[in-house]
């Protein structure tokens, strides 16, 4: 088959901050029959082709048997003169925040956010790859980052579906704070840590552009509250499942709060996507009681907008009540019932 003749790829892509519990929601629909939990996709090119951490597998990307079939598959289609990590750089230079704003200044003026870059078919092509050579019909990719998303909806060969989960910023402050092992090499590499301002402002342009860009209404997007998701796991992925077409009675659940987690093979996120076997979904809200009143009030601060907007207390005296999810969706995008 030609690229024109390949039906799109099915992808469910994560959109929101970091910290905000998608490793262990994409390790959890990464169970469901066809499903491939891919973790971080942006970052293959860096932290698996340059760098090769640990697959989810435990293995090194480079003896992953999954992904060396993915990489060879990529070879075969792509030719030898591609260059790999040189097509991860570029790709992550093209895709600084820096230059969201005029990308959504394009968008909102009905034009194309992200100009067409001749790497954008090595982008296509391993999606592409990974559904050949898994068998899966649906790629699950936590990567996140806003202008990354906004590549992939551009791109004609991506069915592109979203999860759009949000965690109180406090709590997503608190874990930048924390030092924890990446468990993503051998020698104990600690997973990156911000300051407080820094977190804050970021969660608030990465949950207010994925408002943005995946709009309420839109069939092919769930906007899920994590606090709304451990209160009631079952019934918020069993939302998600029959989103991407998935039978919800297939998640891995033991119990209302219990799963049971086979490795996936992610390729970057955090440390918690190597854990397997039965894991219990509970609140991680150490932050309650461990976070200085200061840091509290610096991220309520500058976090207003979105806590307004996601419902959250600007008095985090109080638990955020949960609610039911909300299906959301966007515009349409160049073609029709795409989610944007
Ligand atoms: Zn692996």
């Amino acid at each position: 088959m030609t690229p024109q003749e390949h039906p799109p790829v099915r992808v469910l892509y994560f959109a929101g901050s970091g910290r905000s519990g998608t490793t262990v929601v994409s390790n959890i629909l990464g169970q469901l029959p066809g499903a491939f939990a891919a973790g971080e996709l942006r970052y293959l090119w860096q932290r698996g082709v340059e760098q090769d951490h640990l697959c989810g597998c435990g293995q090194p990307f480079s003896a992953c048997p999954v992904w060396t079939a993915v990489m060879a598959r990529l070879r075969a289609d792509a030719g030898s003169e591609r260059d790999e990590p040189a097509i991860g750089r570029r790709l992550l230079g093209r895709l600084r925040m820096a230059r969201l704003p005029g990308a959504l200044l394009r968008d909102a003026l009905g034009r194309r956010a992200l100009p067409a870059h001749p790497d954008d078919i090595a982008v296509t092509d391993l999606y592409r790859a990974i559904a050949d050579q898994t068998g899966a019909d649906l790629v699950i990719d936590g990567s996140k980052l806003p202008p990354y998303g906004l590549l992939l909806r551009q791109q004609p060969g991506i069915d592109l579906y979203v999860l759009h989960l949000v965690r109180d910023p406090r709590a997503t402050a608190f874990s930048w704070l924390r030092s924890k092992p990446t468990r993503d090499t051998a020698v104990g590499a600690q997973m990156q840590r911000q300051e407080t301002w820094k977190s804050s402002v970021l969660w608030t342009v990465w949950n207010l552009t994925a408002l943005r860009l995946w709009r309420d209404g839109d069939q092919r997007v769930c906007r899920v509250r994590y606090e709304d998701l451990i209160a009631d796991p079952v019934g918020q992925l069993g939302r998600v499942a029959a989103m991407v077409g998935a039978d919800p009675a297939d998640l891995p659940f033991l119990a209302p709060d219990r799963v049971q987690l086979a490795p996936t093979h992610s390729v970057a996120g955090n440390p918690n996507r190597h854990d397997t076997g039965e894991i219990t979904l509970r609140a991680d809200d150490q932050w309650r009681t461990a976070m200085s009143r200061r840091d509290r009030a610096v991220v309520t601060l500058l976090t207003a907008p979105g806590l307004r907007r996601f419902r959250y207390p600007l008095d985090t005296r109080t638990p955020p009540r949960p609610r039911t999810v909300r299906r959301v969706v966007s515009r349409s995008a160049t073609s029709a019932g795409r989610a944007r």
